[in-house]
Protein backbone atom coordinates (compact mmCIF):
# COMPACT_ATOMS: atom_id res chain seq x y z
CA UNK A 1 0.00 0.00 0.00
CA UNK A 2 1.53 3.62 -0.95
CA UNK A 3 1.16 6.70 0.77
CA UNK A 4 0.09 9.39 -1.20
CA UNK A 5 2.20 12.27 -3.06
CA UNK A 6 3.58 15.33 -0.65
CA UNK A 7 1.51 18.08 -1.94
CA UNK A 8 -1.49 15.90 -2.63
CA UNK A 9 -2.83 15.82 0.52
CA UNK A 10 -6.49 13.98 0.51
CA UNK A 11 -8.66 15.41 2.69
CA UNK A 12 -11.57 13.14 4.21
CA UNK A 13 -14.26 13.78 7.21
CA UNK A 14 -14.75 10.29 9.16
CA UNK A 15 -18.37 10.55 10.63
CA UNK A 16 -18.35 7.55 13.38
CA UNK A 17 -21.57 6.91 14.82
CA UNK A 18 -21.79 7.37 18.53
CA UNK A 19 -23.32 3.84 19.30
CA UNK A 20 -19.88 2.62 17.80
CA UNK A 21 -17.76 3.85 20.91
CA UNK A 22 -20.16 2.00 22.52
CA UNK A 23 -19.22 -1.68 21.75
CA UNK A 24 -21.60 -4.49 21.99
CA UNK A 25 -24.13 -2.59 24.30
CA UNK A 26 -23.88 0.57 22.38
CA UNK A 27 -23.60 2.82 25.41
CA UNK A 28 -20.90 5.10 26.68
CA UNK A 29 -17.60 4.34 25.67
CA UNK A 30 -15.88 1.08 25.49
CA UNK A 31 -12.05 2.05 25.78
CA UNK A 32 -11.00 -0.52 24.08
CA UNK A 33 -13.05 0.66 20.92
CA UNK A 34 -11.56 4.20 21.62
CA UNK A 35 -8.54 3.31 21.05
CA UNK A 36 -8.56 0.69 18.70
CA UNK A 37 -10.51 3.33 16.52
CA UNK A 38 -7.62 6.48 17.50
CA UNK A 39 -5.13 3.74 16.27
CA UNK A 40 -6.51 3.92 12.92
CA UNK A 41 -6.98 7.18 12.65
CA UNK A 42 -3.26 7.53 13.30
CA UNK A 43 -2.50 5.38 10.76
CA UNK A 44 -4.03 7.52 8.08
CA UNK A 45 -2.47 10.44 9.21
CA UNK A 46 0.84 8.95 9.13
CA UNK A 47 0.30 8.27 5.46
CA UNK A 48 -0.36 11.77 5.17
CA UNK A 49 -4.15 12.02 4.74
CA UNK A 50 -5.59 15.03 6.49
CA UNK A 51 -8.52 13.89 9.32
CA UNK A 52 -11.36 15.48 10.05
CA UNK A 53 -13.95 13.76 12.58
CA UNK A 54 -17.36 13.92 13.43
CA UNK A 55 -18.77 11.65 15.92
CA UNK A 56 -22.38 11.20 16.88
CA UNK A 57 -23.84 11.18 20.50
CA UNK A 58 -26.43 7.90 20.65
CA UNK A 59 -23.97 6.22 23.24
CA UNK A 60 -24.98 8.94 25.80
CA UNK A 61 -28.49 10.84 24.68
CA UNK A 62 -30.43 11.39 21.25
CA UNK A 63 -32.94 13.77 21.89
CA UNK A 64 -35.64 12.23 20.01
CA UNK A 65 -35.40 8.99 22.59
CA UNK A 66 -35.87 11.99 25.43
CA UNK A 67 -38.66 13.77 24.14
CA UNK A 68 -40.40 10.09 24.06
CA UNK A 69 -39.60 9.72 27.54
CA UNK A 70 -41.31 13.71 28.26
CA UNK A 71 -38.81 15.81 27.82
CA UNK A 72 -38.56 18.86 25.70
CA UNK A 73 -37.23 18.09 22.00
CA UNK A 74 -35.06 20.86 21.74
CA UNK A 75 -33.79 20.35 25.42
CA UNK A 76 -33.37 16.45 24.78
CA UNK A 77 -31.31 17.71 21.05
CA UNK A 78 -29.14 20.25 23.31
CA UNK A 79 -28.53 17.29 25.79
CA UNK A 80 -27.32 15.25 22.30
CA UNK A 81 -25.07 17.60 21.10
CA UNK A 82 -22.98 17.90 24.35
CA UNK A 83 -22.95 14.27 24.38
CA UNK A 84 -21.02 14.42 20.94
CA UNK A 85 -18.32 16.82 22.68
CA UNK A 86 -17.78 14.38 25.36
CA UNK A 87 -17.16 11.43 22.74
CA UNK A 88 -14.87 14.35 21.26
CA UNK A 89 -12.87 15.04 24.17
CA UNK A 90 -12.65 11.26 24.69
CA UNK A 91 -11.45 10.98 21.22
CA UNK A 92 -9.26 13.81 21.02
CA UNK A 93 -7.63 12.01 24.62
CA UNK A 94 -6.93 9.21 22.91
CA UNK A 95 -5.29 10.63 19.71
CA UNK A 96 -2.91 12.53 21.62
CA UNK A 97 -2.38 10.12 23.95
CA UNK A 98 -1.24 7.61 20.84
CA UNK A 99 1.46 10.58 19.64
CA UNK A 100 -1.31 12.64 17.74
CA UNK A 101 -1.77 16.45 17.44
CA UNK A 102 -5.42 17.49 17.76
CA UNK A 103 -7.44 19.91 17.99
CA UNK A 104 -11.33 19.83 19.31
CA UNK A 105 -14.26 22.55 18.10
CA UNK A 106 -17.49 22.58 18.52
CA UNK A 107 -20.68 24.03 17.05
CA UNK A 108 -21.09 26.37 20.25
CA UNK A 109 -18.28 27.67 22.15
CA UNK A 110 -17.99 26.05 25.56
CA UNK A 111 -14.65 28.09 27.20
CA UNK A 112 -12.41 26.04 28.94
CA UNK A 113 -13.32 22.77 27.35
CA UNK A 114 -13.85 22.80 23.22
CA UNK A 115 -13.22 25.85 21.01
CA UNK A 116 -15.92 27.56 18.93
CA UNK A 117 -15.92 26.13 15.50
CA UNK A 118 -14.42 28.24 12.79
CA UNK A 119 -14.40 26.77 9.01
CA UNK A 120 -11.61 29.09 8.45
CA UNK A 121 -9.46 27.98 11.52
CA UNK A 122 -10.20 24.68 10.81
CA UNK A 123 -8.94 24.46 7.38
CA UNK A 124 -5.55 25.67 8.90
CA UNK A 125 -5.65 23.11 11.54
CA UNK A 126 -5.92 20.59 9.28
CA UNK A 127 -3.42 22.01 6.54
CA UNK A 128 -0.90 21.82 9.32
CA UNK A 129 -1.37 17.82 9.62
CA UNK A 130 -3.46 17.81 12.58
CA UNK A 131 -6.73 16.07 13.19
CA UNK A 132 -9.94 17.67 13.89
CA UNK A 133 -12.59 17.30 15.79
CA UNK A 134 -15.71 19.17 14.89
CA UNK A 135 -18.45 18.27 17.67
CA UNK A 136 -22.18 19.76 19.25
CA UNK A 137 -23.47 18.63 15.74
CA UNK A 138 -24.68 21.62 13.66
CA UNK A 139 -25.59 23.66 17.01
CA UNK A 140 -29.27 23.08 16.23
CA UNK A 141 -31.58 20.87 17.46
CA UNK A 142 -33.44 18.45 15.28
CA UNK A 143 -30.73 17.75 12.75
CA UNK A 144 -28.72 15.05 13.21
CA UNK A 145 -24.79 14.51 13.10
CA UNK A 146 -24.73 13.10 9.52
CA UNK A 147 -26.04 16.54 8.22
CA UNK A 148 -23.81 17.87 10.40
CA UNK A 149 -20.99 15.81 9.30
CA UNK A 150 -21.37 16.62 5.22
CA UNK A 151 -21.64 20.22 6.35
CA UNK A 152 -18.81 20.17 7.65
CA UNK A 153 -17.33 18.24 4.87
CA UNK A 154 -18.87 20.95 2.34
CA UNK A 155 -17.14 23.70 4.53
CA UNK A 156 -13.89 22.33 5.03
CA UNK A 157 -13.42 21.15 1.63
CA UNK A 158 -12.84 17.49 2.38
CA UNK A 159 -12.47 14.99 -0.90
CA UNK A 160 -15.12 12.50 0.56
CA UNK A 161 -16.94 12.08 3.53
CA UNK A 162 -16.46 8.46 5.24
CA UNK A 163 -19.78 7.28 6.85
CA UNK A 164 -18.80 3.72 9.05
CA UNK A 165 -21.33 1.72 9.73
CA UNK A 166 -21.85 -2.20 10.74
CA UNK A 167 -21.83 -3.09 7.01
CA UNK A 168 -19.33 -2.77 4.58
CA UNK A 169 -21.53 -0.75 2.37
CA UNK A 170 -25.01 -0.14 0.38
CA UNK A 171 -27.02 -3.32 -0.60
CA UNK A 172 -29.72 -3.91 -2.97
CA UNK A 173 -31.37 -5.23 0.77
CA UNK A 174 -30.44 -5.80 4.30
CA UNK A 175 -27.67 -8.27 4.21
CA UNK A 176 -28.51 -9.93 7.40
CA UNK A 177 -31.51 -10.37 6.54
CA UNK A 178 -31.54 -11.53 2.82
CA UNK A 179 -28.44 -13.63 1.93
CA UNK A 180 -28.90 -12.92 -1.69
CA UNK A 181 -27.96 -9.05 -0.76
CA UNK A 182 -25.62 -7.95 -3.27
CA UNK A 183 -23.09 -5.06 -2.32
CA UNK A 184 -23.04 -1.52 -4.87
CA UNK A 185 -19.33 -0.49 -5.83
CA UNK A 186 -20.77 2.99 -6.73
CA UNK A 187 -23.75 4.53 -6.68
CA UNK A 188 -25.08 7.97 -8.01
CA UNK A 189 -27.29 9.93 -5.89
CA UNK A 190 -30.26 9.95 -7.89
CA UNK A 191 -30.08 6.47 -8.15
CA UNK A 192 -30.37 6.14 -4.41
CA UNK A 193 -33.12 8.04 -4.24
CA UNK A 194 -34.83 6.21 -7.42
CA UNK A 195 -33.42 2.50 -5.00
CA UNK A 196 -35.33 4.42 -1.89
CA UNK A 197 -31.93 2.88 -0.37
CA UNK A 198 -31.13 4.38 3.38
CA UNK A 199 -27.77 5.93 3.27
CA UNK A 200 -27.95 9.23 5.37
CA UNK A 201 -31.02 11.13 6.54
CA UNK A 202 -32.86 12.82 3.81
CA UNK A 203 -31.29 16.65 4.72
CA UNK A 204 -28.21 15.44 5.11
CA UNK A 205 -28.21 13.52 1.94
CA UNK A 206 -29.68 16.28 0.16
CA UNK A 207 -27.13 18.59 1.56
CA UNK A 208 -24.00 16.28 -0.20
CA UNK A 209 -25.93 15.90 -3.22
CA UNK A 210 -26.60 19.76 -3.92
CA UNK A 211 -22.44 20.52 -3.06
CA UNK A 212 -21.89 17.23 -5.04
CA UNK A 213 -20.18 15.97 -1.75
CA UNK A 214 -19.29 12.19 -2.23
CA UNK A 215 -20.20 10.01 0.66
CA UNK A 216 -18.31 6.51 1.06
CA UNK A 217 -20.15 3.81 3.28
CA UNK A 218 -18.37 1.35 4.97
CA UNK A 219 -16.98 -0.92 7.93
CA UNK A 220 -14.67 0.18 10.59
CA UNK A 221 -14.48 -3.24 11.64
CA UNK A 222 -13.03 -4.83 8.29
CA UNK A 223 -9.38 -4.86 8.53
CA UNK A 224 -7.81 -2.33 7.00
CA UNK A 225 -10.66 -0.22 5.70
CA UNK A 226 -10.46 3.13 6.63
CA UNK A 227 -6.68 3.33 5.63
CA UNK A 228 -7.66 1.83 1.88
CA UNK A 229 -10.64 4.13 1.84
CA UNK A 230 -8.40 6.94 2.27
CA UNK A 231 -6.15 6.64 0.08
CA UNK A 232 -8.63 6.28 -2.46
CA UNK A 233 -8.83 2.56 -3.11
CA UNK A 234 -11.89 1.18 -4.00
CA UNK A 235 -13.31 0.40 -0.46
CA UNK A 236 -17.15 -0.30 0.48
CA UNK A 237 -19.45 1.86 -1.50
CA UNK A 238 -19.31 5.11 -3.31
CA UNK A 239 -22.23 7.53 -3.39
CA UNK A 240 -21.18 10.20 -5.80
CA UNK A 241 -22.53 12.49 -8.85
CA UNK A 242 -21.68 9.79 -11.36
CA UNK A 243 -22.87 6.37 -10.10
CA UNK A 244 -21.68 3.24 -11.90
N1 LIG B 1 -28.22 16.59 17.54
C1 LIG B 1 -28.87 17.78 17.24
N2 LIG B 1 -28.41 18.54 16.20
C2 LIG B 1 -27.35 18.17 15.44
C3 LIG B 1 -26.70 16.95 15.73
C4 LIG B 1 -27.15 16.17 16.78
O1 LIG B 1 -29.82 18.15 17.89
O2 LIG B 1 -26.97 18.91 14.52
C5 LIG B 1 -28.65 15.81 18.71
C6 LIG B 1 -29.86 14.92 18.47
O3 LIG B 1 -30.62 14.87 19.66
C7 LIG B 1 -29.22 13.58 18.20
C8 LIG B 1 -28.06 13.58 19.16
O4 LIG B 1 -27.61 14.95 19.12
O5 LIG B 1 -30.09 12.51 18.46
C9 LIG B 1 -26.93 12.67 18.84
O6 LIG B 1 -26.64 12.74 17.46
P1 LIG B 1 -26.94 11.52 16.47
O7 LIG B 1 -28.25 10.86 16.84
O8 LIG B 1 -26.85 12.03 15.08
O9 LIG B 1 -25.74 10.57 16.83
P2 LIG B 1 -25.34 9.14 16.24
O10 LIG B 1 -26.59 8.41 15.84
O11 LIG B 1 -24.48 9.40 15.05
O12 LIG B 1 -24.58 8.51 17.36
Amino acid sequence: MTSLQPGKARRILLKLSGEALGGQSGFGIEPEILSATAAQIRKVQEHGVQVVLVIGGGNIFRGAALQKAGLDRVAGDQMGMLATVMNGLAMRDELVRQGGECVLMSAYGIPSISAQYSAVQGREILSKGQALIVAGGTGSPFFTTDTAAILRGVELCCDEVFKATKVDGIYTADPMKDKNAQRFDRLSFDEVLKRELEVMDLTAFALARDHQMSIRVFSMNKEGALLRASLGEDEGTLVCTTGV
